[in-house]
């Protein structure tokens, strides 16, 4: 059975990775998928978010692999033969956008299940958003990120401090 774990990623996180690892253990294959959004305005470029997720994973047990996905997530994971989306809840608030979220691809396809995974509590404060927050202002974010990308979240991340 192959899933999907769509997202920003803008960059991935200790979060987003404990939950392609939990993943990865229920299903064959997850799919990560990188979905495109042109309203929302990203730090990284999706091919840099891509090589970043392919490095973050290098080490996984399990088939992982990334993805760019444009359009409706259903439609395209309908399109790489995914029967389950995969997302990650870390408090009240997301439940709430993500059951919207989830319902919504219900009614346009209820073939595809949609899988709530709650984050592990020493993540469950932890986003792509706060990582940018506390690199830019040259804050400790060795705890946040995948080792093996944490250079260069760092060094972009101070590059814009000083601009
Ligand atoms: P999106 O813009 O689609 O919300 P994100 O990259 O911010 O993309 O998040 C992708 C998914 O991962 C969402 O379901 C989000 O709730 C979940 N997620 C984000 N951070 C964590 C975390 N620390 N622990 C568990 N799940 C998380």
């Amino acid at each position: 059975m192959k899933a999907c774990y769509p997202g920003t990623f803008d960059p991935i996180t200790k979060g987003h990775l404990d939950i392609i690892e939990r993943a990865g253990r229920m299903f064959d294959e997850v799919v990560v998928l990188i979905m495109r959004n042109p309203s929302k305005k990203c730090l990284f470029s999706e091919e840099e978010r891509k090589e970043m997720i392919e490095a973050a994973v290098k080490d996984l047990d399990g088939t992982i692999t990334v993805m760019i996905g444009t359009g409706l997530t259903v439609d395209y994971a309908r399109s790489i033969g995914a029967s389950a989306i995969v997302r990650g809840i870390r408090a009240v608030s997301d439940y709430e956008y993500e059951l919207l979220q989830a319902t919504a691809n219900m009614y346009l396809n209820d073939r595809i299940e949609t899988m709530l995974l709650i984050a592990r509590p020493e993540y469950s404060f932890l986003s792509s958003s706060v990582v940018k927050e506390i690199g830019i202002n040259r804050g400790d974010i060795s705890g946040m990120v995948p080792p093996a990308i944490l250079d260069q979240v760092a060094e972009k991340l101070a590059e814009l401090s000083e601009s």
